[in-house]
Protein backbone atom coordinates (compact mmCIF):
# COMPACT_ATOMS: atom_id res chain seq x y z
CA UNK A 1 0.00 0.00 0.00
CA UNK A 2 1.38 3.50 -1.04
CA UNK A 3 -1.11 5.81 -0.52
CA UNK A 4 0.24 9.07 1.13
CA UNK A 5 -1.88 11.62 2.63
CA UNK A 6 -0.52 15.12 1.97
CA UNK A 7 -1.48 18.19 4.15
CA UNK A 8 -1.02 21.66 3.43
CA UNK A 9 -1.88 23.26 6.32
CA UNK A 10 -2.55 27.32 5.75
CA UNK A 11 -3.58 29.59 8.77
CA UNK A 12 -6.57 29.46 7.79
CA UNK A 13 -7.12 26.65 5.32
CA UNK A 14 -6.21 23.17 4.65
CA UNK A 15 -5.48 21.39 1.14
CA UNK A 16 -4.91 17.65 1.42
CA UNK A 17 -4.55 15.05 -1.30
CA UNK A 18 -4.67 10.93 -0.76
CA UNK A 19 -2.14 10.23 -3.75
CA UNK A 20 -1.55 7.03 -4.23
CA UNK A 21 2.46 7.49 -5.41
CA UNK A 22 2.66 4.24 -8.35
CA UNK A 23 -0.09 5.31 -9.77
CA UNK A 24 -0.02 9.05 -9.36
CA UNK A 25 -3.72 8.73 -8.57
CA UNK A 26 -5.44 11.03 -6.65
CA UNK A 27 -8.20 9.00 -4.03
CA UNK A 28 -8.83 12.28 -2.55
CA UNK A 29 -8.55 15.59 -2.72
CA UNK A 30 -10.25 18.99 -1.22
CA UNK A 31 -9.99 22.16 0.91
CA UNK A 32 -11.07 23.20 4.03
CA UNK A 33 -11.40 27.21 3.98
CA UNK A 34 -12.22 30.06 6.70
CA UNK A 35 -10.64 28.15 9.49
CA UNK A 36 -11.90 30.26 12.88
CA UNK A 37 -13.63 32.08 10.45
CA UNK A 38 -17.40 30.94 9.86
CA UNK A 39 -16.26 27.59 9.11
CA UNK A 40 -14.50 24.59 11.31
CA UNK A 41 -13.29 26.20 14.74
CA UNK A 42 -9.64 25.06 14.49
CA UNK A 43 -7.31 22.93 12.49
CA UNK A 44 -8.36 19.73 14.82
CA UNK A 45 -11.69 20.01 13.93
CA UNK A 46 -11.18 20.77 10.17
CA UNK A 47 -9.44 17.59 9.74
CA UNK A 48 -11.55 15.71 12.08
CA UNK A 49 -13.92 16.25 9.15
CA UNK A 50 -11.37 14.99 6.36
CA UNK A 51 -10.13 11.90 8.31
CA UNK A 52 -13.88 10.68 8.68
CA UNK A 53 -13.02 10.33 4.71
CA UNK A 54 -10.11 8.35 5.26
CA UNK A 55 -11.91 5.76 6.56
CA UNK A 56 -11.36 2.40 4.51
CA UNK A 57 -8.85 4.12 3.05
CA UNK A 58 -5.25 2.69 4.10
CA UNK A 59 -2.43 5.26 4.85
CA UNK A 60 1.29 4.75 4.80
CA UNK A 61 2.20 8.25 6.03
CA UNK A 62 1.29 11.32 5.92
CA UNK A 63 3.10 14.44 4.35
CA UNK A 64 3.03 17.70 5.97
CA UNK A 65 4.28 20.72 3.85
CA UNK A 66 6.56 22.55 5.87
CA UNK A 67 7.34 26.22 4.60
CA UNK A 68 10.68 26.93 6.47
CA UNK A 69 13.24 24.50 7.76
CA UNK A 70 15.91 27.02 8.00
CA UNK A 71 19.45 25.79 7.65
CA UNK A 72 18.63 22.47 9.92
CA UNK A 73 16.41 20.71 7.04
CA UNK A 74 18.52 19.64 3.72
CA UNK A 75 15.91 17.20 3.61
CA UNK A 76 12.20 15.41 4.29
CA UNK A 77 12.38 14.55 7.66
CA UNK A 78 10.16 12.06 9.79
CA UNK A 79 8.22 14.45 12.42
CA UNK A 80 9.34 13.42 16.06
CA UNK A 81 8.83 16.13 18.58
CA UNK A 82 11.99 17.09 18.40
CA UNK A 83 11.55 18.14 14.67
CA UNK A 84 8.08 19.69 15.80
CA UNK A 85 10.05 21.93 18.30
CA UNK A 86 12.21 22.69 15.71
CA UNK A 87 9.87 23.91 13.07
CA UNK A 88 8.39 25.86 16.30
CA UNK A 89 12.18 27.52 16.66
CA UNK A 90 11.93 28.63 13.08
CA UNK A 91 8.91 30.87 13.30
CA UNK A 92 10.69 33.87 13.28
CA UNK A 93 11.60 33.14 9.85
CA UNK A 94 8.03 32.28 8.65
CA UNK A 95 5.79 33.47 11.08
CA UNK A 96 2.62 33.62 8.78
CA UNK A 97 3.59 30.00 7.76
CA UNK A 98 5.37 27.91 9.98
CA UNK A 99 2.90 28.44 12.76
CA UNK A 100 0.20 27.16 10.76
CA UNK A 101 1.83 24.28 9.30
CA UNK A 102 2.52 23.13 13.23
CA UNK A 103 -1.30 23.40 13.83
CA UNK A 104 -1.76 20.97 10.82
CA UNK A 105 0.94 18.91 11.74
CA UNK A 106 -0.35 18.42 15.59
CA UNK A 107 -3.84 18.03 14.71
CA UNK A 108 -3.28 15.02 12.22
CA UNK A 109 -0.52 13.52 14.41
CA UNK A 110 -2.71 13.14 17.14
CA UNK A 111 -5.67 11.77 14.77
CA UNK A 112 -3.36 9.86 12.90
CA UNK A 113 -0.91 8.39 15.67
CA UNK A 114 0.18 5.16 14.33
CA UNK A 115 1.32 6.17 10.95
CA UNK A 116 4.75 8.09 10.21
CA UNK A 117 4.34 11.92 9.52
CA UNK A 118 6.66 13.63 6.91
CA UNK A 119 7.53 17.42 7.02
CA UNK A 120 9.12 18.62 3.69
CA UNK A 121 10.24 21.76 3.53
CA UNK A 122 10.26 24.62 1.06
CA UNK A 123 13.56 25.46 1.71
CA UNK A 124 15.38 21.82 1.86
CA UNK A 125 16.05 21.88 -1.94
CA UNK A 126 18.30 25.09 -1.84
CA UNK A 127 20.52 23.70 0.71
CA UNK A 128 23.16 22.95 -1.83
CA UNK A 129 23.70 26.70 -2.04
CA UNK A 130 27.41 27.61 -1.62
CA UNK A 131 28.20 30.63 0.58
CA UNK A 132 28.83 32.84 -2.75
CA UNK A 133 24.82 32.09 -3.32
CA UNK A 134 23.30 32.55 0.22
CA UNK A 135 25.34 34.77 1.84
CA UNK A 136 24.08 38.37 2.03
CA UNK A 137 27.56 40.63 2.72
CA UNK A 138 26.44 42.18 6.09
CA UNK A 139 28.50 41.23 9.48
CA UNK A 140 28.61 37.87 9.68
CA UNK A 141 27.80 37.70 13.42
CA UNK A 142 24.99 39.16 13.01
CA UNK A 143 23.87 37.01 10.43
CA UNK A 144 24.46 33.95 12.05
CA UNK A 145 22.78 35.35 15.50
CA UNK A 146 19.85 35.79 13.55
CA UNK A 147 19.55 33.45 10.87
CA UNK A 148 20.23 36.03 7.83
CA UNK A 149 20.89 34.42 4.86
CA UNK A 150 18.93 33.30 1.53
CA UNK A 151 17.18 29.70 1.86
CA UNK A 152 14.69 29.84 -1.30
CA UNK A 153 11.23 28.55 -0.98
CA UNK A 154 9.20 26.73 -3.59
CA UNK A 155 12.43 23.80 -3.26
CA UNK A 156 9.43 21.10 -4.31
CA UNK A 157 8.40 22.54 -7.35
CA UNK A 158 11.68 23.22 -8.51
CA UNK A 159 13.39 19.83 -7.56
CA UNK A 160 9.93 18.32 -8.66
CA UNK A 161 9.98 20.01 -12.52
CA UNK A 162 13.39 19.47 -13.03
CA UNK A 163 13.55 15.87 -12.51
CA UNK A 164 10.47 15.59 -14.34
CA UNK A 165 12.58 17.53 -17.17
CA UNK A 166 15.47 15.56 -17.05
CA UNK A 167 12.88 12.43 -17.76
CA UNK A 168 10.98 13.85 -20.32
CA UNK A 169 13.85 14.39 -22.64
CA UNK A 170 15.43 11.00 -21.60
CA UNK A 171 18.79 12.86 -20.21
CA UNK A 172 20.04 11.96 -17.02
CA UNK A 173 19.81 14.81 -14.86
CA UNK A 174 23.47 14.92 -13.66
CA UNK A 175 24.53 16.32 -17.39
CA UNK A 176 22.08 18.94 -17.59
CA UNK A 177 21.97 22.65 -16.82
CA UNK A 178 18.73 24.14 -16.34
CA UNK A 179 16.86 26.99 -15.43
CA UNK A 180 13.27 26.36 -13.85
CA UNK A 181 11.14 29.81 -13.55
CA UNK A 182 8.27 28.96 -11.29
CA UNK A 183 5.80 31.63 -12.09
CA UNK A 184 2.37 31.53 -9.96
CA UNK A 185 0.86 34.27 -7.66
CA UNK A 186 4.35 33.53 -5.59
CA UNK A 187 7.73 33.38 -8.00
CA UNK A 188 11.07 32.36 -8.15
CA UNK A 189 13.42 31.25 -10.24
CA UNK A 190 16.61 28.71 -9.58
CA UNK A 191 19.68 27.65 -11.44
CA UNK A 192 19.99 23.81 -11.47
CA UNK A 193 23.45 22.19 -11.88
CA UNK A 194 23.07 18.46 -12.68
CA UNK A 195 20.24 18.18 -10.21
CA UNK A 196 21.49 20.66 -7.14
CA UNK A 197 20.52 24.24 -6.62
CA UNK A 198 23.25 27.04 -6.96
CA UNK A 199 20.79 29.74 -6.55
CA UNK A 200 17.47 30.67 -6.11
CA UNK A 201 16.29 34.01 -6.57
CA UNK A 202 13.79 34.26 -2.89
CA UNK A 203 15.73 35.06 0.70
CA UNK A 204 15.54 34.84 3.74
CA UNK A 205 11.56 35.12 2.86
CA UNK A 206 9.56 34.42 -0.10
CA UNK A 207 9.55 38.26 -0.61
CA UNK A 208 12.91 38.87 -2.79
CA UNK A 209 13.22 37.96 -6.27
CA UNK A 210 10.70 38.69 -9.15
CA UNK A 211 7.76 40.89 -9.41
CA UNK A 212 5.19 38.95 -7.58
CA UNK A 213 1.08 39.35 -7.88
CA UNK A 214 1.31 41.47 -4.34
CA UNK A 215 5.13 41.00 -3.56
CA UNK A 216 7.40 43.91 -4.72
CA UNK A 217 10.67 41.23 -5.01
CA UNK A 218 13.61 42.80 -5.19
CA UNK A 219 14.53 46.46 -4.02
CA UNK A 220 17.04 48.71 -2.33
CA UNK A 221 16.67 48.12 1.00
CA UNK A 222 16.96 51.67 1.54
CA UNK A 223 13.27 51.88 0.47
CA UNK A 224 12.38 50.75 3.80
CA UNK A 225 15.23 52.77 5.64
CA UNK A 226 13.71 55.71 2.96
CA UNK A 227 9.53 55.36 3.93
CA UNK A 228 10.22 54.44 7.15
CA UNK A 229 11.65 58.39 7.06
CA UNK A 230 9.76 60.20 4.66
CA UNK A 231 6.28 58.63 5.11
CA UNK A 232 6.35 58.00 8.77
CA UNK A 233 5.51 53.85 7.79
CA UNK A 234 6.25 51.75 10.56
CA UNK A 235 7.91 47.92 10.27
CA UNK A 236 4.81 46.46 10.28
CA UNK A 237 3.42 48.32 7.65
CA UNK A 238 6.06 48.05 5.56
CA UNK A 239 6.11 44.40 5.73
CA UNK A 240 2.27 44.66 4.44
CA UNK A 241 3.00 46.90 1.41
CA UNK A 242 5.87 45.30 0.22
CA UNK A 243 4.37 41.39 0.79
CA UNK A 244 0.69 42.17 0.14
CA UNK A 245 0.32 45.73 -1.34
CA UNK A 246 3.20 45.81 -4.35
CA UNK A 247 3.93 43.76 -6.93
CA UNK A 248 1.45 43.64 -9.94
CA UNK A 249 -1.37 45.26 -7.34
CA UNK A 250 1.32 47.90 -6.73
CA UNK A 251 1.88 48.61 -10.02
CA UNK A 252 -1.53 48.16 -11.43
CA UNK A 253 -4.05 47.92 -8.94
CA UNK A 254 -4.63 44.22 -9.67
CA UNK A 255 -2.60 41.51 -8.53
CA UNK A 256 -4.01 38.54 -10.75
CA UNK A 257 -1.34 38.28 -14.04
CA UNK A 258 -4.59 37.29 -16.61
CA UNK A 259 -6.03 40.40 -15.78
CA UNK A 260 -2.82 42.33 -15.85
CA UNK A 261 -2.21 40.44 -19.48
CA UNK A 262 -6.00 41.57 -20.62
CA UNK A 263 -5.44 45.11 -19.23
CA UNK A 264 -2.38 45.59 -21.67
CA UNK A 265 -3.89 44.23 -24.44
CA UNK A 266 -6.17 46.54 -24.79
CA UNK A 267 -4.08 49.35 -24.27
CA UNK A 268 -4.05 49.94 -20.42
CA UNK A 269 -0.78 52.14 -20.22
CA UNK A 270 -0.12 50.89 -15.95
CA UNK A 271 -0.71 47.03 -17.20
CA UNK A 272 2.01 47.77 -20.02
CA UNK A 273 4.37 49.19 -18.01
CA UNK A 274 3.65 46.91 -15.49
CA UNK A 275 4.48 43.80 -17.74
CA UNK A 276 7.82 45.43 -18.38
CA UNK A 277 9.11 45.93 -15.25
CA UNK A 278 7.58 41.98 -14.46
CA UNK A 279 9.69 41.02 -17.74
CA UNK A 280 12.65 42.92 -17.48
CA UNK A 281 12.92 41.69 -13.59
CA UNK A 282 13.02 38.44 -15.01
CA UNK A 283 15.36 38.70 -17.82
CA UNK A 284 17.97 40.26 -15.06
CA UNK A 285 17.90 36.82 -13.27
CA UNK A 286 17.93 34.79 -16.42
CA UNK A 287 21.38 36.40 -17.97
CA UNK A 288 22.55 35.88 -13.96
CA UNK A 289 21.68 32.78 -14.10
CA UNK A 290 23.12 31.61 -17.64
CA UNK A 291 26.11 33.01 -16.20
CA UNK A 292 26.69 31.51 -13.16
CA UNK A 293 26.27 27.92 -14.85
CA UNK A 294 28.34 28.67 -17.48
CA UNK A 295 25.34 27.92 -19.99
CA UNK A 296 21.87 26.22 -20.02
CA UNK A 297 20.48 23.18 -21.45
CA UNK A 298 16.99 23.43 -20.16
CA UNK A 299 14.37 25.98 -19.79
CA UNK A 300 11.33 25.12 -18.14
CA UNK A 301 8.11 26.70 -17.14
CA UNK A 302 5.96 26.25 -14.38
CA UNK A 303 3.08 27.27 -12.14
CA UNK A 304 0.20 29.50 -12.94
CA UNK A 305 1.56 32.07 -15.47
CA UNK A 306 4.49 29.68 -16.78
CA UNK A 307 2.04 26.90 -17.40
CA UNK A 308 -1.21 29.02 -19.11
CA UNK A 309 0.65 32.34 -20.64
CA UNK A 310 1.90 31.94 -24.32
CA UNK A 311 2.27 35.33 -24.30
CA UNK A 312 4.55 35.46 -21.82
CA UNK A 313 6.75 32.65 -21.84
CA UNK A 314 7.51 34.17 -25.68
CA UNK A 315 8.00 37.48 -24.05
CA UNK A 316 10.16 36.32 -21.81
CA UNK A 317 12.69 34.52 -23.99
CA UNK A 318 12.37 36.76 -26.84
CA UNK A 319 15.49 38.09 -28.95
CA UNK A 320 17.60 35.59 -26.85
CA UNK A 321 18.53 33.53 -30.50
CA UNK A 322 22.15 34.34 -29.52
CA UNK A 323 22.12 32.23 -26.68
CA UNK A 324 20.77 29.28 -28.47
CA UNK A 325 17.18 29.86 -27.15
CA UNK A 326 14.45 29.30 -28.79
CA UNK A 327 10.42 29.40 -28.93
CA UNK A 328 8.35 27.17 -31.69
CA UNK A 329 5.46 29.56 -31.64
CA UNK A 330 3.21 26.96 -33.12
CA UNK A 331 3.93 24.76 -29.98
CA UNK A 332 3.88 27.68 -27.40
CA UNK A 333 0.25 28.31 -28.16
CA UNK A 334 -1.08 24.92 -27.98
CA UNK A 335 -3.09 24.85 -24.56
CA UNK A 336 -2.44 21.56 -23.27
CA UNK A 337 -1.65 20.09 -19.43
CA UNK A 338 0.73 17.64 -20.71
CA UNK A 339 4.82 17.89 -20.78
CA UNK A 340 5.53 19.35 -23.49
CA UNK A 341 8.47 20.91 -25.32
CA UNK A 342 8.29 24.63 -27.04
CA UNK A 343 11.29 25.46 -28.28
CA UNK A 344 11.89 23.91 -31.80
CA UNK A 345 13.75 20.30 -32.64
CA UNK A 346 17.21 20.61 -32.72
CA UNK A 347 17.55 23.47 -30.41
CA UNK A 348 20.29 24.71 -28.61
CA UNK A 349 18.39 24.98 -25.41
CA UNK A 350 15.30 22.72 -24.61
CA UNK A 351 12.63 25.08 -23.52
CA UNK A 352 10.01 23.30 -21.35
CA UNK A 353 6.64 23.71 -19.97
CA UNK A 354 6.33 21.37 -16.97
CA UNK A 355 2.67 21.62 -14.90
CA UNK A 356 4.21 21.72 -11.37
CA UNK A 357 2.87 18.99 -8.43
CA UNK A 358 3.97 19.88 -5.06
CA UNK A 359 1.66 17.05 -3.35
CA UNK A 360 2.92 14.22 -5.26
CA UNK A 361 6.24 15.39 -4.56
CA UNK A 362 5.69 15.60 -1.41
CA UNK A 363 3.96 11.58 -1.11
CA UNK A 364 6.92 10.86 -2.89
CA UNK A 365 9.46 12.14 -1.24
CA UNK A 366 7.57 10.74 2.26
CA UNK A 367 7.14 7.50 0.62
CA UNK A 368 10.67 7.13 0.00
CA UNK A 369 11.70 8.23 3.33
CA UNK A 370 9.75 5.65 5.33
CA UNK A 371 11.31 3.16 3.14
CA UNK A 372 7.51 0.87 2.43
P1 LIG B 1 -0.07 30.25 -6.47
O1 LIG B 1 1.26 30.89 -6.31
O2 LIG B 1 -1.14 30.92 -5.68
O3 LIG B 1 -0.06 28.74 -6.37
P2 LIG B 1 -0.66 29.78 -9.28
O4 LIG B 1 0.54 28.97 -9.60
O5 LIG B 1 -1.98 29.13 -9.29
O6 LIG B 1 -0.46 30.61 -7.95
O7 LIG B 1 -0.69 31.01 -10.32
C1 LIG B 1 -1.67 31.99 -10.25
C2 LIG B 1 -1.34 33.07 -11.26
O8 LIG B 1 -1.37 32.51 -12.58
C3 LIG B 1 -2.36 34.21 -11.26
O9 LIG B 1 -1.69 35.45 -11.32
C4 LIG B 1 -3.14 33.94 -12.54
O10 LIG B 1 -3.69 35.11 -13.09
C5 LIG B 1 -2.07 33.41 -13.42
N1 LIG B 1 -2.62 32.74 -14.60
C6 LIG B 1 -3.37 31.62 -14.66
N2 LIG B 1 -3.74 31.37 -15.96
C7 LIG B 1 -3.21 32.37 -16.71
C8 LIG B 1 -3.22 32.70 -18.09
N3 LIG B 1 -3.87 31.95 -18.99
N4 LIG B 1 -2.57 33.81 -18.49
C9 LIG B 1 -1.91 34.59 -17.63
N5 LIG B 1 -1.85 34.33 -16.31
C10 LIG B 1 -2.49 33.25 -15.85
Amino acid sequence: MTAIFVVNSGSSSVKYQLIDVESGEVALKGTIDRIGDGGPADHTVALAGVLEQLAGHEVAAVGHRVVHGGSQFASATVITPDVEAAIEGLSALAPLHNPANLLGIRAARAALPSVPHVAVFDTAFHQTMLPAAYLYAIPVDLAEQYGVRRYGFHGTSHKYVSERAADFLGRPLESLKTIVLHLGNGASMTAIDGGRSVDTSMGLTPLEGLVMGTRSGDLDPAVLVHLHREAGMSMDELDDLLNKRSGLLGLTGNGDMRDVQIAASEGDAAAITALAVWRHRMRHYLGAYIALLGGVDVIVFTAGVGENSALLRRRSLAGLEFLGIEIDDDRNELESRAERRISPDGAAVEVLVIPTNEELEIARQALQLIGT
